[in-house]
């Protein structure tokens, strides 16, 4: 009877820790999709070592997929947001360069072309020197950082977004 070759020894096979490192820093920076991915792929892998910082790293991306829409989905919105309330800055402000102009005209039709999303409201055809805080004319509003803030064209031909509660008081003393 010959003797059976003796089992090949394990090959000391270095020990190939990125992946796992990759993880744990992907899910540290809250990258957490990519290092959920990675975390599975050093675990899967029979080469890669490092597997607590995989595990980690698979353990703090789930983490971070649950957070994501508490923290994604109102910083989105909020992007949004500022991303519409720049359209109606720029449509007020033109609004104003028009007023000042004495291009009342010019800008009723802007006012009444911005029926979209938000429209424009217009509550004087003069700016006020004399009342530099009055409100000219002003948006719907948009949300930010779950404050409603009303785009508003002073009478001065600054256009700024006001709270809410403000732009009452602010309109309340309008001419
Ligand atoms: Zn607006």
């Amino acid at each position: 009877m010959t003797e059976a070759p003796p089992p090949v020894a394990p090959q000391p096979t270095p020990q190939k820790k990125g992946l796992a490192i990759a993880s744990l820093v992907a899910g540290l920076l809250c990258c957490a999709p990519v290092g959920l991915v990675l975390g599975i792929m050093s675990l899967v892998k029979k080469d890669q070592g490092g597997k607590g910082m995989a595990i980690a790293g698979v353990v703090l991306s789930a983490l971070g997929l649950i957070a994501y829409p508490a923290v994604l989905i109102p910083a989105l919105l909020a992007g949004k947001g500022v991303a519409s309330m720049g359209v109606c800055s720029v449509q007020l402000a033109k609004v104003g360069t028009m007023l000042q102009n004495g291009d009342s005209a010019g800008a009723d039709r802007l006012v009444s072309e911005s029926s979209g999303a938000c429209p424009l409201v217009l509550v004087s055809h003069q700016g006020n020197p004399s009342e530099p805080g009055a409100i000219i004319a002003y948006c719907q509003g948009h949300t930010i950082g779950g404050q409603k803030m009303i785009l508003c064209l002073l009478g001065d031909g600054s256009v700024k977004p006001l709270p809410e509660a403000e732009f009452r008081d602010a309109l309340g003393q309008a001419p």
